[in-house]
């Protein structure tokens, strides 16, 4: 118990591991970056085997493993949920999740909905308690495909092949504890932090000494 994080010289509590999934394009990751900085919470870098892209730095983006690597972790059963995404394995890290959470460090994690499911569906009762979950949702899908091709990264093609994945993604949320439904990213960041703020003063998560 002294290990995790003392709010008073009564209470303490162990870290939150918040999920976040969106759509691409449904602004989540500027969401996380802007959460990134103000640093009240640690981010969870996943594992892939995928080549790293240009500007993408290794063990902040991801952290790239071979693909033998990734398998062998697998087999170790490091790996606290892991999928195949097209032609890559991606995965969350347990023990470096757990160790953050039982030092009552806040843990933020940003997942697709697949990822999301294998966290919430994992056989450890410490995570699943400490898991809140939370679904940004594009306002519609022309908002959506206004988005994408307004930020000029993909193809005609490959926005149509997005905007197939967010239709299927969207029909996840209820899934969610919370549903963020995306308007400008400061009213996205500053809901963000209402849950945060709540979570962190739920009862069920104090520890009274
Ligand atoms: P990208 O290669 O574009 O960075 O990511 C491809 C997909 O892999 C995205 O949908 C992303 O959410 C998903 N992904 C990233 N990290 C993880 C992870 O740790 N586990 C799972 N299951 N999916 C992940």
């Amino acid at each position: 118990m002294s290990r995790c994080k003392i709010l008073s010289n009564k209470f303490s509590r162990y870290g939150i591991l918040f999920v976040v999934s969106a759509p691409s394009g449904a602004g989540k990751t500027t969401l996380c970056d802007a959460l990134r900085q103000t640093p009240d919470f640690v981010y969870s870098v996943s594992c892939t085997t995928r080549p790293p892209r240009s500007g993408e730095v290794d063990g902040e983006d991801y952290r790239f493993l071979s693909r033998d690597d990734f398998l062998a972790r697998v087999k170790a059963g490091e790996f606290l949920e892991h999928a195949k995404v097209h032609e890559h394995y991606y995965g969350t890290l347990r023990q470096p999740l757990i160790d953050n959470l039982k030092k009552g460090v806040d843990v933020l994690i940003d997942i697709d909905t697949q990822g999301a499911a294998g966290i919430r569906n994992c056989g450890d009762p410490f995570v699943r308690d400490a898991l809140t979950d939370v679904f940004i949702m594009p306002p519609n899908l022309e908002e959506l495909r206004r988005r994408l091709t307004k930020r000029r990264t993909e193809t005609a093609q490959q926005i149509e092949a997005r905007l197939k994945t967010a239709a299927r993604e969207m029909k996840h949320w209820r899934d969610y504890r919370y549903t963020i439904i995306s308007k400008s990213m400061e009213e996205d960041l500053q809901k963000f932090r209402q849950i945060m703020g709540a979570e962190r003063i739920l009862s069920r998560r104090l520890i009274l000494q």
